[in-house]
């Protein structure tokens, strides 16, 4: 299978993260995706292809125009600004009874257009945001060519990002520009598949209400993880989107034996769907090894996942996620797409 991997994701470099008293260097980091794409080269797994670029318009079809504005401009802001600091991020958010109001300072902006502090901007980080929905859509762009799989290699990842809001190291939702450019081109329906160790809550909300999308998400409870505000099972979408939108949160410890019984029952619902695509989204850090996160899925089980999903006999993007054990990012992935593969 073809892989679409940029190297403009480095741009994206110098996050931070906050540790405690301290800030930290931020678990999404260049060298997550730069190991996901030698493992892919070193074990000779396919053809590696750069992205197309993509206009604006394929982008606004998820994505609201002052949010994309917003990601445009808000380095150039914060410089302008007289902030300190290598990091533009908020610290004050929109909370209820506030209104999404025009204020011109950055730091009211990146509140306006953030749901949490998590998403930084560095002076690199729009091209590489920018890229990483081409390498998405690009991957979009050999299944419907006629190619049965790709894997758009994308950093920084999409699936937390909604509408006009980034958080959760997301800025725009890779794995929705993908499914919606899918639909805009002829499909009737899609699935997306979000095996991410934390809820998409960004792509559950884009869809919450449509029924041309099925938003399926496996993830560590909400009740005691990451995104916490949304991901429960009584989630199942909202008018056309009624019964379109499955969840299945599972707790802290769970591994392949009780995982794979979630993942068939979700593969069930694929099936009754019936898309004419799949999307993956493809997180990495139900890993076991993963330094920040609770489940136990070992290498070999995401041969086992890769597989189960192939069951399912449909022309599949796989779309990269998170994942943060950075020794281990590059085999799990390519363990994945193995069992993918070879079905
Ligand atoms: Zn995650």
């Amino acid at each position: 299978m073809k892989t679409v991997y940029s190297d403009d994701h480095n741009l994206h470099d110098g996050l931070l993260d906050p540790r405690g008293d301290n800030w930290g260097p931020s678990a999404e980091c260049p060298a997550r995706a730069n190991n996901v794409e030698t493992a892919i080269r070193e074990n000779q797994f396919g053809e590696i292809i750069g992205p197309d670029v993509f206009d604006d318009q394929r982008i606004l079809r998820i994505h609201s125009l002052d949010y994309l504005q917003f990601l445009e401009s808000v380095w150039n802001e914060w410089l302008a600004s007289g902030e300190k600091g290598a990091n533009a991020r908020p610290d004050t958010f929109v909370g209820a009874g506030m209104r999404h109001a025009e204020t011109e300072c950055v730091v009211g902006r990146l509140g306006r257009y953030s749901f949490d502090a998590t998403s930084p901007f560095v002076a690199g980080s729009w091209q590489a945001i920018r890229t990483s929905a081409n390498v998405a859509l690009t991957g979009a762009e050999i299944i419907k060519g006629g190619a049965r799989l790709a894997f758009s290699a994308c950093r920084p990842p999409g699936h937390h990002a909604t509408v006009s809001y980034c958080g959760g190291y997301c800025y725009l939702n890779n794995n929705s520009l993908a499914a919606q450019s899918f639909l805009d081109d002829g499909a009737s329906r899609v699935a997306i598949l979000d095996v991410d160790y934390h809820h998409g809550n960004g792509t559950q909300s884009i869809f919450y209400n449509r029924n041309d999308v099925l938003t399926i998400s496996l993830h560590a409870d909400p009740k005691v993880e990451y995104p916490f505000f949304l991901g429960y099972a009584d989630e199942p979408g909202e008018g056309d989107g009624a019964g379109f939108n499955v969840n299945y949160p599972l707790p802290f410890g769970t591994a392949w034996d009780s995982y794979s019984v979630a993942l068939s029952d979700a593969l069930d619902q694929v099936r009754r769907f019936s898309p004419d695509v799949l999307v993956v989204a493809l997180g990495l850090d139900t890993f076991a090894g993963d330094p920040t996160t609770f489940f136990e899925i070992t290498t070999d089980d995401f041969t086992r996942m890769g597989a189960a999903i192939a069951s399912l006999k449909l022309p599949t993007l796989v779309v990269l996620e998170g994942g943060y054990s950075v020794d281990w990012i590059g085999q799990n992935t390519v363990n994945f797409l193995g069992g993918l593969e070879d079905g």
